[in-house]
């Protein structure tokens, strides 16, 4: 039985050397970096380290980095957090993107729920945002805008610098979720607009539970997390010292990757791509075609239903995902999918495929030769194929099961 992993935008595999580097923390290093004994001054020394990798993967100062439990606690705490330091009255509103992870729309329902005015920007077709829309919604009373670096679902980057521009004349401060985008992309906060960053240890092969959130210079944030002066009191709680450890390598190794690994990877994704367009009929790509992360593809294969496809991959032994992960398990197309206004019988058959530096081209061959005849299979059944190559109108009604079809 195969046994092959597209699913890298959910999680990765935790690298063999990530995994040295922390066993040793849970063995004879557990010392509390507070601890004023040498137990203590040792593994601060290491977190210090840590922390000067992750600052050389983004080009950022080593104090600028704060470590965190995941990308989601990165996310509330620079947005939160940014909102409550600013306390001026007439500057409280937030804008985002309507093609966000949760970690950022629920944050920003709860800020709504809170009486803060939030403006979420829409995307076009390819995923794209419109800058003159931020520029029509965004002024003076704009206190936060948070927008993503790369979508989890299509891979499409957004152009941070021209956004952070708009942001910076406003007065804003700017906040961008980069957990999908670090290690994929190169990073430089150096002479960056971005005020706040978000990214995440498992999308780079550290493990689940250790973020960082990178908060420069002169930026306000009140801490999500009162307790004692860790991380410069800007998040308190003992430090999750083999998580930072493992963070570090993982960064270190994803800054080579970059360069190492990612023309690789990139040809591969095309291959995979443009494999299935050209075997699979009605097979379409969602997202801009160009400015993407080089690992990630999402198709969409029309008038089948995403989530059997996922099951009949996963009996072939690939693993894949049908929307983000964090929404799978639920029928509803995408909030991404439906923001860029594809067509509800392309959305519900939408799959994502994110390679890592551990996908062959033997595993891209596999899926290659695996997905015409399951998509084939599942067509063969689908009320809505059958309306398609009949020439008749599709029934939206008919064939819609608690989702409203789209225009
Ligand atoms: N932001 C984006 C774009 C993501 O893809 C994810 C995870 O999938 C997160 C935030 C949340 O990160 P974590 O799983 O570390 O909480």
């Amino acid at each position: 039985m195969k046994n092959i992993y597209l699913d890298n935008n959910a999680t990765t595999r935790i690298s063999e050397n990530v995994l040295d580097a922390m066993l040793p923390y849970f063995k004879n290093k557990w010392g509390n970096p507070s601890s004023m004994h040498s137990f203590g001054g040792d593994v601060a020394k290491d977190v210090e380290h840590a922390r000067g990798q992750v600052a050389d993967l983004l080009n950022a100062e080593v104090s600028e980095i704060v470590f965190t439990s995941c990308g989601t606690e990165s996310d509330n705490t620079a947005i939160f957090g940014a909102l409550e330091a600013i306390q001026m009255p007439n500057k409280r509103q937030f804008i985002t993107t309507k093609v966000e992870h949760p970690a950022v729309i629920a944050s920003a329902r709860e800020l709504q729920r809170r009486g803060y005015p939030v403006t979420y920007l829409s995307v076009d077709r390819y995923g794209n945002i419109d800058l003159d829309e931020l520029r029509g919604a965004i002024g003076a009373e704009t206190a936060v805008v948070s927008v993503m670096w790369a979508n989890n679902e299509t891979g499409v980057i957004f152009p941070i610098e021209k956004i952070g521009q708009i942001v910076k004349s406003a007065g804003a401060v700017f906040h961008v979720d980069a957990v999908q985008a670090v290690g994929k992309i190169p990073i430089n906060l150096k002479d960056s607009t971005v005020d706040l960053l978000s990214m995440s240890g498992h999308k780079i092969h550290a493990p689940k539970g250790v973020g960082v959130l990178y908060i420069r210079r002169g930026t306000r944030v009140r801490p999500l997390l009162h307790g004692g002066h860790q991380e410069r009191g800007r998040r308190g709680g003992t430090e999750n010292v083999p998580y930072i450890v493992g963070l570090g390598v993982a960064a270190e190794q994803a800054k080579k990757a970059l360069v190492e690994e990612t023309p690789r990877i990139k040809t591969l994704r095309d291959k995979l791509e443009n494999g299935l367009i050209e075997r699979i009929p009605n097979t379409l790509l969602n997202g801009a075609k160009e400015e993407r992360l080089p690992n990630t593809s999402s198709l969409s294969f029309e008038y089948v239903e995403g989530e059997a496809i996922l099951l009949k991959l996963d009996n072939a032994g690939i693993a894949a995902s049908s929307g983000s992960a964090c929404s799978s398990g639920s029928l509803e197309p995408s909030h991404v999918l439906r923001a860029m206004g594809v067509p509800y019988t392309a959305a519900h058959g939408s799959i994502r495929f994110s390679l890592s530096g551990d996908s062959t081209e033997d595993e891209i061959e596999y899926v290659l030769e695996k997905m015409p005849p399951i998509i084939e299979n599942l067509r063969s059944i689908s009320p809505f194929w059958l309306d398609f190559i009949k020439g008749r109108k599709i029934d939206a009604d008919k064939h819609s099961g608690p989702y409203a079809p789209y225009n």
